[in-house]
């Protein structure tokens, strides 16, 4: 097939023609959540961006094999053997078991997804399901002389790589100042910018999980999940690896040492990273302010995929700033765009040379470097332009499956005052006359069909002595 997508590749710096190791078929991965706590929206902005890739590309007709890790088990506030486990920490707040607590939070975090229409991966593995294959993996590390013991820890030994640092072009030394500004001093490391693969001993408080391994009772480091997650469903070379920015160092950075180790070949060819979420003053954490969750942006009003065309409006590659008044522009806009697509007459024929000129503006807009906001902008060109009501229809339909904003499914919100809007009165009289018209020439069936359009859209007819009257269900 034409390769025609491109995006922004971090691995090589550059915008790039994607183009898979097999034609026609994608293997993808998504480093997924840690499951202690509700997700933020901005960690579910990089999850939107994510989805997009993945329908974009199954939109142009790639097979896309999508898998996704939950980390279930330990992932400490740093990757050394300092701060606090979130998974012990959440069950402690909440007087659950560690499973219990992951059990809460994985299943909050698909309600989240499916809110926000992100299509649920092909493949989902928890972190606990995978102990014996990361065991595997840290053994091999350990023959092939990548790893060592030390303090009763199992470290990946970075010094043994040509390259380390192989997304940035800052300086190693540069790098090393964040590591120690990081995670302070772990005495037991050869090399600074060394990790843990499996713990046995840890400085702060006992892990709940822990499972036999060649080196003791233990519990895996977080790195190692996401190469042996991977590795299992897609083997050991894949198309795209996706992520935040923040995970670019440590967290893909040792994923790609200890995975090309292993294998003793390059792992992955394409890295896609989604920018931050910020608000004015910089990035949204959970640490400042307001834990902003869907649930939270659903008990103000507002519905869920406002924030999902919110993301759609910015670039991946930008940080984006949220902010209430946005999000109300954004609210009002999308509600203006589903009344306007509710009101196009979707039967009829379909001008397919119309419809094949639109489709490829709209793929054209996310095939360069996955520009969402340019392919909304072809939605609202093709809705001004003058092509029938059914073409129209069926492009936003189309359109809806990369955007997943429910276009042609959402239910027109009705005003505040209960009244409708005059764009849809408007359609209303003229669909009543039309129907006038049609009995008096007798075509009764028409006359009916006008009738069950209506009242498939909420709108009920009653002739009166005065003429026809309509009133909302
Ligand atoms: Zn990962």
């Amino acid at each position: 097939m034409e390769n025609k997508l491109s995006f922004y590749n971090t691995l090589t710096r550059q915008v790039e023609r994607f183009v898979p190791r097999e034609d026609g078929k994608v293997a993808m991965y998504t480093c997924g959540p840690t499951v202690y706590h509700y997700a933020h929206i901005g960690n579910l902005r990089c999850y939107i961006m994510e989805d997009l890739l993945e329908k974009t590309l199954r939109y142009i007709g790639y097979d896309v094999k999508r898998v996704m890790n939950i980390t279930d088990v330990g992932h400490l506030t740093s990757d050394a053997d300092t701060g606090e486990d979130k998974m012990l920490s959440g069950a402690r707040r909440e007087h659950k078991t560690v499973m219990e607590i992951a059990k809460f939070y994985t299943d909050a975090f698909f309600d989240d997804c499916a809110k926000l229409n992100i299509k649920t991966p092909d493949v989902v593995e928890p972190a606990t399901n995978c102990i014996d294959e990361f065991i595997h993996m840290i053994e091999v590390l350990i023959q092939k002389g990548y790893a060592y013991e030390s303090g009763g820890n199992i470290y990946f030994d970075t010094s043994k790589l040509d390259e380390y640092y192989v997304f940035s072009s800052q300086s190693e030394k540069e790098l090393l100042v964040g590591v120690r500004d990081d995670v302070g001093e772990d005495t037991n490391k050869r090399n600074k910018s060394d990790f843990v693969l499996w713990f046995t001993k840890s400085k702060f408080d006992a892990q709940e999980l822990k499972w036999e391994s060649p080196w003791g009772l233990g519990y895996p480091g977080w790195h190692i999940e996401c190469s042996c997650i991977s590795m299992k469903h897609l083997g050991e070379y894949m198309d795209i690896h996706c992520g935040g920015v923040d995970n670019i160092f440590p967290h893909h950075t040792n994923e790609i040492a200890q995975s090309e180790a292993y294998t003793g070949h390059k792992w992955c060819r394409y890295w896609f990273h989604v920018h931050h979420l910020n608000d004015k003053s910089g990035k949204m954490s959970k640490s400042k302010g307001e834990f902003l969750t869907v649930s939270l942006l659903e008990k103000k009003n507002y519905d869920p995929l406002v924030y999902r065309f919110f993301c759609l409006q910015s670039h991946y590659r930008k940080p984006l700033e949220f902010s209430y008044d946005v999000l109300d522009n954004m609210g009002a806009a999308y509600d203006k765009l589903i009344k306007r697509i509710n009101t196009l007459d979707k039967d009829g024929a379909i001008d397919e040379a119309a419809y094949a000129e639109y489709r490829k503006r709209f793929e054209d807009a996310l095939c360069d470097d996955l520009n969402s906001a340019m392919a909304i902008t072809v939605l609202y060109d093709m809705l001004k332009a003058d092509i029938s009501d059914a073409t129209k229809y069926a492009l936003a339909k189309s359109f809806d499956e990369v955007l997943s904003l429910d276009l042609t499914t959402a239910k027109v919100k009705k005003d505040e005052d209960g009244g409708v809007d005059s764009e849809l009165e408007e359609y209303i009289t003229g669909k009543i006359e039309e129907r006038r018209n049609a009995k008096k020439e007798k075509d009764f069936a028409r006359a009916d069909a006008i009738r069950n359009e209506l009242l498939e859209k909420g709108i009920v007819l009653e002739d009166t002595r005065e003429g026809t009257k309509w009133k909302k269900i």
